[in-house]
């Protein structure tokens, strides 16, 4: 481009004004950042991508070198168009501190940030959020924010008029991308290659993982608020038990629970014995082959819901329908769900619903926090209010939620020791950790026996029932993983295996029809999230053509 002024002498890169500090354009603070990103934030993505190869073949340089410029250029192409004199220091430092953060949690725990995880973070609690940190993190944290947050902020970005800085930025960024891609066609079979047998290796880039993940869950929740949920079950009524003469009026319990999984579960054989309250009662039964339809909260919840569940996954008319809850509305069952944890995920929408708070029950309630106990005060009364109506109550335990496992129960459980009592549950040793996981459990077995008491109680009027289901497993620092997330397809089974338990009062049992034998029999076998909608429509006598009697546990043992 002509230029006709006086030529100047030429800038360079860095220049010092006197006082303050050095000039940088926009482009190179970018550029600078982004490889701050590559190099610093992404130790999991690299270990990913470079294991079972040596370090030491000249092919391995290789392609860390060109990765590494790849993803570098990946980054300034997105990141640039957005940045100007104004916008790109604050832009810069909003990415510096959730890289910091994201890359912090993904190398600690092996997180992968993708949507689902992303919509589990967004929709996190307070209460939640300040389990999740510290104040261990703050070295490394510092570390990797206000090292390039100081340099940042040191630095003034150039001022240039844009009839110059345009034609010159948009040549920095074809440049860019040009090398990017270029780099990756030098190694495009290596790299594709791996990637394409480890897909999930994508969510570990950082902070990209964090930007599309958000760019993703905002549209789809866009999407989704602009249009109403999806009817579901509109032909449903009562059928089948709730037509027999001279039956009781029904109440059912569903516990949902939170983080349990099958591989410590007393019930399931784990060595100790975390459900003594539960094994104690002979009518109680334990479904010992049961998979979750994901590995986080925000998945599992609408998922175990609906009609589809996992054999038919499809996120986004999960998401857009109507639940298992809404189609025993429609039939005449009064619904009510009450939370301890982030809430029911749109699964209650529209109905009554109540989340427990330290107004609920002030004794069990400390610090945002309620034990479990506190789904169960004032039971009574909120049963009385469905008359002589049958009635489901969901339960939402806030269970063994991670990391602070801890201060999942009260002190009277906490019988397994010594127990870590850190969020940085790499500062415990795994005895600590498995110790405070398994007292979680003891004390989830407590409430799950008072609620069955509760209803025991209750058959003499009402045929209850006590359906309990944990929403997905957990790690304990098996093969480095903590916590939960990982995707479903590569998840170990500590994370998809749950526990689930039912328990049928006599009355139930009798007038339904129900061979025990033969339920006893079915609960061994293979069962999944998928078979929760049909089983409750099933035992609640509700029918819909979206009732599929094969995937009812109930259904092959009535007489
Ligand atoms: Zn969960």
């Amino acid at each position: 481009m002509i230029d006709f002024r006086p030529k100047a002498p030429r800038r360079p890169l860095f220049t010092r004004t006197h006082r303050e500090g050095p000039q940088a354009s926009t482009d190179t603070l970018v550029l600078a950042v982004c490889i701050w990103f590559v190099l610093t934030g992404n130790g999991p993505f690299w270990r990913a991508l470079l294991e079972g190869r040596s370090g030491l073949a000249p092919g391995t340089w290789g392609l860390v070198a060109a990765v590494g410029v790849t993803l570098v250029a990946l980054h300034f192409a997105f990141i640039a168009p957005l940045a100007n004199r104004w916008t790109v220091r604050p832009l810069l430092s909003v990415l510096i501190v959730v890289a910091a953060f994201a890359g912090y949690y993904t190398d600690r725990f092996t997180v992968y940030l993708d949507p689902s995880m992303l919509r589990n973070v967004l929709r996190t609690n307070v209460g939640e959020a300040r389990e999740l940190f510290a104040w261990a993190m703050l070295p490394q944290l510092a570390l990797h924010a206000a090292l390039p947050l100081w340099g940042l902020w040191w630095v003034r970005p150039l001022r240039r008029r844009w009839l110059v800085s345009l034609p010159r930025r948009l040549g920095v960024w074809l440049l860019v991308v040009l090398l990017g891609t270029a780099a990756l066609w030098s190694v495009f079979q290596d790299a594709a290659a791996t990637m394409r047998n480890h897909k999930e290796m994508r969510w570990l880039i950082t902070p990209g993982n964090v930007a599309w993940s958000v760019a993703m869950v905002l549209g789809q929740d866009t999407a989704q608020a602009t249009r109403p949920r999806e009817v579901i079950g509109a032909d449903a009524k009562r059928t089948g038990v709730a037509l027999l003469p001279g039956r009781k009026p029904m109440r059912v319990v569903l516990v949902v629970g939170e983080t349990a999984r099958a591989a410590n579960w007393g019930l399931n054989g784990y060595a100790r014995q975390t459900t003594p309250q539960l094994a104690a009662m002979p009518d109680v039964l334990a479904f010992t082959q049961v998979s979750s339809c994901g590995t986080n909260t925000e998945v599992s919840l609408p998922c175990m819901f609906s009609p589809w569940g996992r054999r038919h996954y499809d996120e986004a008319r999960i998401r857009g329908s109507q639940s298992l809850l809404h189609v025993l509305k429609r039939a005449g069952v009064q619904v009510f769900w009450r939370d301890n944890q982030s809430g029911c995920k749109g699964v209650c929408e529209g109905l009554p619903n109540e989340t427990l708070s330290a107004a609920s029950a002030p004794a069990l309630c400390q610090g945002g926090h309620c034990l479990d106990e506190a789904l169960l005060a004032g039971l009574g009364q909120l049963s009385q209010g469905a008359g002589r109506d049958d009635q489901l109550i969901v339960l939402h335990q806030l269970g063994n939620h991670g990391p602070a496992y801890d201060r999942r129960y009260p002190d009277a459980f906490r019988r397994f020791t010594p127990v870590c009592q850190t969020s940085d549950l790499r500062q415990c040793s795994r005895e600590q950790i498995v110790n405070a996981y398994d007292n979680a459990l003891l004390y989830t077995d407590h409430v799950l026996a008072q609620a069955i008491a509760w209803l025991r109680e209750a058959s003499s009027t009402h045929d209850t029932a006590l359906i309990y289901l944990s929403d997905h497993g957990e790690s304990l620092g098996e093969n480095g993983l903590y916590l939960h997330g990982v995707p479903q397809a590569i998840a170990p089974a500590v994370q998809t295996q749950v526990p689930m338990v039912v328990w049928l009062s006599a009355g139930l049992v009798q007038h339904q029809g129900i061979d025990l034998a033969c339920l006893r029999k079915r609960a061994g076998q293979t069962t999944s999230h998928d078979h929760l909608f049909h089983s409750v429509l099933g035992l609640m006598g509700v029918g819909t053509s979206l009732y599929e009697r094969p995937m009812d546990v109930f259904a092959a043992c009535r007489r």
